[in-house]
């Protein structure tokens, strides 16, 4: 009797404790849930008035409002810079939420790699040259198709580029690089910037993370942008990486299967003609 007591007193315990826990997950999902639709409801409620103050203000930097006064420039520049910034973070936003719920749609067609190279080493040109930089591709004289999402490949390349740019000194080469092997296709992009230490890895992939904390203050950036370029990467069937030499510089690549066919010039085509 005293053993089917102390059996039961268990029983109940456990199964308590168990209801706990479930009380504890469901209180937690609905919270998460709560602050997912808070994240998309701000970042898609910024983006609007976030493009018109952008528009608003490239109009007065063209002057195209008439002669804008030389006092005024500098602000107006500043202006301009922050709120590119904070469009950036919202598209980021919009991004990651849209890969986590599954939303984020991959328009397939066949890319030419090397032409892939060339529009986002022209796209961040101008960017580039703001600080002192020059962008080189050295291009494979055998050139491979993918299969891919040509503005989401831009985005990756773009990603890949910024950072090379941000972190290199004044004066600096970036290359992009394509090279083929076997079935295989990479664009790497070389930069002789700071370097990563050894065991950055996670903050590098991670979200919201960079390597040093103070970067957010000084080179600006979400600590989103590699996360979402490594879940687009690998979206597509390919892989993200890089190796780094402190003071050295690094080498950021993404790696694709080749496909066979011939590439879509308008982006319009059907995949693999
Ligand atoms: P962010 O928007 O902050 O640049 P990313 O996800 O693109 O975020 O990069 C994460 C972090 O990885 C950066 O903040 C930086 O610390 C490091 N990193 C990325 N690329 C480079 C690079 N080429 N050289 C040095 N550090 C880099």
């Amino acid at each position: 009797c005293d053993i089917s007591i102390k059996f039961n007193q268990g029983y109940r315990e456990r199964y308590q404790q168990l209801r706990r826990i479930e009380q504890e997950h469901a209180r937690a999902k609905a919270a998460l849930e709560v602050k997912t639709r808070f994240l998309a409801t701000v970042s898609h409620e910024l983006r609007t008035p976030l493009t018109s103050i952008i528009g608003s203000l490239e109009l007065i930097n063209g002057n195209r409002l008439g002669a804008v006064p030389d006092n005024l420039k500098p602000a107006i520049t500043i202006a301009a810079r922050n709120a590119r910034r904070l469009a950036d973070l919202v598209e980021d936003l919009l991004d990651m939420q849209k890969i986590e719920a599954g939303e984020m749609v991959f328009d397939l067609h066949p890319i030419s790699v090397n032409t892939l190279a060339i529009e986002a080493a022209e796209s961040i040109a101008g960017y580039a040259s703001n600080f002192g930089i020059v962008v080189e591709t050295d291009l494979c004289a055998q050139d491979a198709l993918i299969a891919g999402d040509r503005k989401r490949l831009i985005q990756v390349m773009n990603n890949m580029l910024s950072n090379a740019i941000k972190f290199s000194e004044k004066g600096g080469t970036v290359t992009v690089q394509v090279e083929t092997f076997g079935q295989r296709t990479r664009v790497s992009v070389h930069d002789h910037g700071q370097g990563i230490p050894d065991g950055a890895r996670e903050n590098v992939f991670g979200r919201f993370t960079q390597v040093d904390s103070s970067d957010i203050r000084k080179v600006g950036g979400t600590g989103l942008g590699l996360n979402i370029s490594k879940l687009i990467v690998e979206q597509h069937g390919g892989l993200i990486d890089y190796t780094s030499e402190l003071g050295v510089g690094s080498t950021f690549f993404v790696e694709f299967d080749r496909q066979i066919g011939d590439a879509d010039t308008d982006d319009g085509g059907p995949y693999l003609s």
